[in-house]
C-alpha cells in the first residue's frame, strides 16, 4: 500500500479523499490555491502545497505545478478526485511518466471514453445498449446525413464527440432544420472542443437519468454496485441522487449492470468508473461513461456498505477487489442532496463569508462538506459547498430523515438551495417517484412563471 498520496483537488472531495487516506493509513499531501489557504481540510493533511494563484488555470489545472508538488513531497499516487484534471488523459500520463501512480483509469481507456462518438463503439461491441443513432461521426455529404436522420426518425439529437458538461447538443425537429443544424454544431464544437466531429442520437422524450457504478481491479475481477437515480435536473446538472431507482425492475437492473462490469473487463477498464444511461419505457441506452468518483457516490456507498474511494486507492496499489459480485447486497434507501452556495430559484451564485452553519446529525444521516462557521467561500470555483447524504430502511424512511436533516441545517451568511431541497422532499411527484430528466424544470417554470 501507499505511504503518501497526493490530493489534486478542493473542497468536499478533497476531505472525501483525506478521511479515505486516514482510515487506510496513509499520509496525505493537499494542494491549494491561494483562494483555498485558509481552508480547514488544508491544514488537516499531513502536508499542503500551495500551487497557485486562485484561477484554476493557474492551479488545480496546472499539471507541472501538481506533478511538481508530488516531486518535493515524495508521494507515490495523485488522487484526482471529480472535475479538474479528473478525465484528462494527458495528465493522467504525465502522473505515470513521472513514477507515480494515478488513482484511476489507464490513460487510453480515459481518451477511448472521453470522445463520444468512440466510447458508443467501444459500448456497442461491448454489448452495452446505446441510444440509436449514427455509426460513428456524421460524413459530409448532406444527403447522407438525411439519409441518417431518416432511418432513425425526429426528433434527433446532433450532439459534439469532445462535447461534455451538458454543452454541445442541439435538438432537431425536422428534416428542414437537419443540415443547419449539424453545420452549426459542428463549428461550435470545433471551437469550443477542439474537435469538429458530431454525431446524431435518437432524441427521447422523456427519459430518466440512471447510471451504474462499477470497479475494476487489475487482476481482471470487475463488480458493478448498483444503480443510482439522477434524473433530477437544472440544465443537465444533477441536485440529487438517489439510490435504488424507484420503480425499475431489478431483473432489468441486473441484466444492465452484468452488462457493464462485463464491459469493463473486455475493455481492460482499471478503478471506479459510472456508465450513464437514459432510460425509457424499460431499456436502457448507454450516453457515456464517466472515468473517475462522481459527486453522488455516497448514495451507493451506504446501501452497498462499500467505500469507493478506498477500493481505488486499493485498486491504484494494485491490490484485489475487496467484494465480489456475489458479496454485492443493497440494502434500504439512500438519498442525496447537493447543497450550493447559490441563490435557491434564480440559481445565481452566493460567495461569500458563512456566519453560521449547523449541520444535521441523528439515524442514517451523513454530510460530506469542507465548511464551517466563519469559512469563506471563494467566488472562483464550483458552487457545491456540500452534500447531505441519508439512509433508511425504505424510500419512505429516508425521505423523511432527508425532512429532518434539511430542517436542522442552518447557514447563514450566504445564500443556499437548502429552501428548493425542502419544497422538493414534500413535492408530490417527487415522493411517488420516478420523474423523468425534465422534470425539475417543468416543477421551476411552474413555480415562478416567466
Ligand atoms: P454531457 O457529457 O455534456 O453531460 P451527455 O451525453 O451525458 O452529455 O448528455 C447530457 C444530458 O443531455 C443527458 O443527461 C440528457 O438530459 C440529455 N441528452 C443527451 N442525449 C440525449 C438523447 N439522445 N435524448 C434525450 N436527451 C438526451
Amino acid at each position: 500500500m501507499f505511504k503518501k498520496i497526493l490530493i489534486a483537488n478542493r473542497g468536499e472531495i478533497a476531505l472525501r479523499v483525506q478521511r479515505a487516506c486516514r482510515e487506510l493509513g496513509i499520509q496525505t499531501v493537499v494542494v491549494y490555491s491561494e483562494a483555498d489557504r485558509e481552508a480547514k481540510y488544508v491544514r488537516l493533511a499531513d502536508e499542503a502545497v500551495c500551487i497557485g494563484p486562485a484561477p484554476s488555470a493557474q492551479s488545480y489545472l496546472h499539471m507541472p505545478a501538481i506533478i511538481s508538488a508530488a516531486e518535493v513531497t515524495d508521494a507515490e499516487a495523485i488522487h484526482p478526485g471529480y472535475g479538474f484534471l479528473s478525465e484528462n488523459a494527458d495528465f493522467a500520463e504525465r502522473v505515470e511518466k513521472s513514477g507515480f501512480a494515478f488513482i484511476g483509469p489507464r490513460p487510453d481507456s480515459i481518451r477511448l471514453m472521453g470522445d463520444k462518438v468512440s466510447a458508443k463503439q467501444a459500448m456497442i461491441r461491448s454489448g452495452v445498449p446505446c441510444v440509436p443513432g449514427s455509426e460513428g461521426a456524421l460524413p459530409e455529404d448532406p444527403r447522407e446525413i438525411t439519409r441518417i436522420a431518416r432511418s432513425i426518425g425526429y426528433p434527433v439529437i446532433i450532439k459534439a464527440a469532445g462535447g461534455g458538461g451538458g454543452r454541445g447538443m442541439r435538438v432537431v425537429h425536422t428534416e428542414a432544420a437537419l443540415i443547419n443544424a449539424v453545420t452549426m454544431t459542428r463549428s461550435e464544437a470545433a471551437a469550443a472542443f477542439g474537435n469538429p466531429a458530431v454525431y446524431m442520437e435518437k432524441f427521447l422524450l422523456q427519459p430518466r437519468h440512471i447510471e451504474i457504478q462499477v470497479l475494476a481491479d487489475t487482476h481482471g475481477n470487475a463488480v458493478w454496485l448498483g444503480e443510482r437515480d439522477c434524473s433530477m435536473q437544472r440544465r443537465h446538472q444533477k441536485v440529487l441522487e438517489e439510490a435504488p431507482a424507484p420503480g425499475i425492475p431489478r431483473r432489468l437492473i441486473e441484466r444492465i449492470g452484468a452488462r457493464c462490469a462485463d464491459a469493463c473487463k473486455k475493455i481492460g477498464y482499471r478503478g471506479a468508473g459510472t456508465f450513464e444511461f437514459l432510460y425509457e419505457n424499460g431499456e436502457f441506452y448507454f450516453i457515456e461513461m464517466n472515468t473517475r468518483v462522481q459527486v453522488e457516490h455516497p448514495v451507493t456507498e451506504l446501501i452497498t456498505g462499500v467505500d469507493i474511494v478506498v477500493e481505488q486507492i486499493r485498486i491504484a496499489a494494485g491490490e484485489k477487489l475487496s467484494v465480489r459480485q456475489r458479496g454485492v447486497t443493497f440494502n434500504g434507501h439512500a438519498i442525496e442532496c447537493r447543497i450550493n452556495a447559490e441563490d435557491p430559484y434564480k440559481f445565481t451564485p452566493s460567495p461569500g463569508r458563512i456566519s453560521v452553519w449547523h449541520t444535521p446529525g441523528g439515524p442514517g444521516v451523513r454530510v460530506d462538506s469542507h465548511a464551517y462557521a466563519n469559512y469563506f467561500v471563494p467566488p472562483n470555483y464550483d458552487s457545491m459547498i456540500g452534500k447531505i447524504i441519508v439512509h433508511g430502511a425504505t424510500r419512505e424512511q429516508a425521505i423523511a430523515r432527508m425532512r429532518i436533516a434539511l430542517s436542522e441545517m442552518v447557514v447563514d451568511g450566504i445564500l443556499t438551495n437548502i429552501p428548493l431541497h425542502r419544497e422538493l422532499m414534500v413535492d408530490a411527484r417527487f415522493i411517488e417517484g420516478g420523474t423523468s430528466i425534465h422534470y425539475l424544470e417543468e416543477y421551476l417554470a411552474a413555480r415562478h412563471p416567466a
